[in-house]
């Protein structure tokens, strides 16, 4: 059997291993475009900001060692550019020598991934004008960083003495992984970084209250956002610079600019070869990561996956799955029956020391599907037991079923271990637990690792709390509807107020019950949601009617306080 594999890197690396392990005898071909195989992009911004100052380092493994190793037939600076499903050939170029080869098949597998989105904007090929998504991409970056800037225009042209100033000004256009990340790395280079993203938020796949949270938290690590504007074009400056104007009309100078607008996924030989592409633009795949053609897989970036809550088909350019499907086309061209489940999006991104993470799907996605039988809870516990020295508060978001106590999904950002909690919660996820289980799962526990009640416990005792009646909750939008009790101490009230709250602190409840309405819904406010939980259960069992806001003051106000906290 010969296998060709077009794509050597994250997904096609993957099924060339796996496919080899588990077939001796099979024939594996595998032709990349570009220089490298099986390279990390997922450094690449950390190569920018010289974290990883070698550019070896970001090779995972090299061609040799797949031909050794491997005994695949890698193929770099090969394109594949036509595929003929009549005949199972494919077309390869050598990108060196244009000379053009045909190469038969008995099964394909495409993993081209998904290139940037370049949108052909006035200006954008001008030089200082750079994508993170290959290994030459950052070193261009690198070289134009290191080798300063012209002082003057058309210096470049005059051959005696030359000015140059530093760089100091980075303008990074898209508030997503690439986006934020490659910024992070530019303050580290001693740039003033301007980030501008289109959308009103930063990390399109959270919801937006947690998105504030990290928006306020790079804000004071140094990266200006200019959120709601989108790039409308560039200018060279007389001096040489460039200036991003933008649709709002604002113009941003720079002296790089960094283009992350999205990706999308790379379709050009499945359509060649008609094979059928989603809804989302993806290449439409089954289970098995085969296309509608039966001898042609596809897999990573360039697919269209089923969202493992939601069920619709969606694109997921992320690593893990990318890595997963390529093993299980492999598997299943091998004859094994191996599925892929779904993809939750589960993701992280590190920030300054910080993280922000999560997996399933969000609040604002069930409501644009128009699901209503869901609720959701912020909490904020610490990261460790809270004596233990270096305790950091975690937020979270956690949302569940109402009906049933499902988990769908859930948000979580903090300076220490979110990616543990996120990580439990999408194994807890894909098993479909419910927060019941969440309750239960007995998770490792040290004071410098954990609690005795984990963040993940805690999240599932007060989701079951919700969904058992025993802790009634509402939200911030309807704090208005009703009696607004503060449970905080009078202290923390000159820190931040409730406007229009009754401030009884939760020590003195019990003695100043008949200072409260038992005609009225009372909502119940402290700091995190935690006291107010107590202060709910006296008043609950004392007959009152009562509500705990959740996550207190700071779901209101958390761009502003958590970091504080
Ligand atoms: C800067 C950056 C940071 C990232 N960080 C993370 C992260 O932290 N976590 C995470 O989960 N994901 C991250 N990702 C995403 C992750 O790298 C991708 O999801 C993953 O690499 C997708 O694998 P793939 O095989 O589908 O595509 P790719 O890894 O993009 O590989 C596709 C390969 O196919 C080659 N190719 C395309 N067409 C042809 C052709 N016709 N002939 C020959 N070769 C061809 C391309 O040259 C390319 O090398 C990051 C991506 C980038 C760019």
């Amino acid at each position: 059997m010969k296998v060709i594999i077009v794509g050597g890197s994250a997904g096609g690396a993957s099924c060339a291993a796996r496919l080899r392990r588990l077939d001796e005898k099979a024939e594996i071909v595998m032709v990349e475009r570009g220089p490298y195989v099986s390279y990390a992009n997922c450094g690449l911004p950390y190569h920018v900001g010289d974290v990883i100052p070698k550019e070896a380092s970001l090779f995972v493994a090299d061609a040799n060692t797949f031909r050794s190793q491997f005994a695949v037939d890698v193929r770099t600076g090969c394109e594949a550019t036509k595929i003929s499903p009549d005949k199972k050939t494919v077309e390869l170029r050598n990108v060196a020598t244009g000379e053009v080869t045909t190469e038969a098949y008995d099964k394909l597998v495409l993993s081209p991934g998904a290139p940037s989105i370049r949108p052909p904007l006035p200006g954008i090929d001008l030089p200082g004008i750079f994508e993170v998504r290959t290994v030459p991409d950052t070193r261009a970056i690198r070289e134009w960083i290191e080798k300063g800037s012209l002082f003057l225009s058309g210096m470049d042209k005059y051959s005696g003495f030359q000015t140059l100033r530093p760089k100091t000004r980075a303008v990074v256009i898209g508030g997503g992984f690439i986006g934020l990340e490659t910024a992070e790395n530019l303050v580290h280079r001693g740039f003033d970084v301007t980030l501008v993203e289109m959308g009103d938020q930063i990390l399109a796949p959270i919801d937006p209250e947690m998105a504030r949270i990290i928006e306020g938290y790079v804000e004071k690590h140094g990266i200006r956002l200019a959120l709601n504007d989108g790039v409308a074009g560039f200018k060279q400056a007389a001096n040489g610079t460039l200036d991003v104007l933008t649709k709002s009309g604002k113009s941003y100078p720079a002296d790089i600019v960094i283009l992350a607008l999205g990706v999308r996924p790379d379709t050009t030989l499945a359509k060649m070869a008609g094979l059928k592409i989603g809804e989302r633009g993806g290449i439409r795949v089954d289970e098995h990561m085969r296309t509608n053609n039966p001898d042609i897989f596809a897999i990573g970036d360039a697919v269209e996956v089923k969202d493992f809550v939601t069920g619709e088909w969606s694109l997921i350019a992320l690593a893990g799955p990318a890595n997963r499907q390529g093993r299980i086309a492999a598997d299943v061209i091998a004859g094994r029956d191996s599925r892929f489940r779904g993809s939750q999006g589960t993701s992280i991104i590190g920030l300054f020391g910080a993280a922000a993470a999560w997996t399933g799907v969000s609040e604002k996605t069930l409501k644009r599907i128009g699901d209503k039988d869901y609720e959701k809870i912020y909490l904020y516990p610490n990261s460790h037991a809270g004596y233990y020295p270096g305790a950091k508060p975690i937020a979270m978001k956690v949302i569940f079923r109402k009906s049933d106590g499902k988990l769908l999904g859930a948000q979580a950002l903090g300076e220490d271990n979110v990616d543990k909690r996120i990580s439990a919660l999408a194994m807890a996820l894909q098993m479909g637990a419910t927060v019941y289980d969440l309750e239960e799962a007995e998770l490792c526990y040290a004071p410098q690792f954990g609690s005795a009640k984990d963040p993940v416990n805690f999240a599932g005792m007060v989701a079951a709390d919700v969904l058992r009646g025993d802790m009634p909750i509402t939200h911030w939008d309807s704090a208005d509807k009703g009696f607004l009790l503060d449970v905080r101490e009078p202290l923390e009230l000159a820190v931040e107020n409730a406007p229009g709250a009754v401030n009884i602190p939760l020590g003195q409840l019990r003695s100043r019950l008949g200072e409260l309405p038992r005609d009225r819904e009372i909502l119940v406010i402290c700091r995190s949601g935690q006291r107010a939980y107590s202060a709910t259960r006296v008043l609950l069992q004392k007959g009152f009617r009562a509500r705990n806001l959740a996550g207190g003051m700071l779901s209101r106000t958390h761009a502003s306080t958590f970091w504080e906290g």
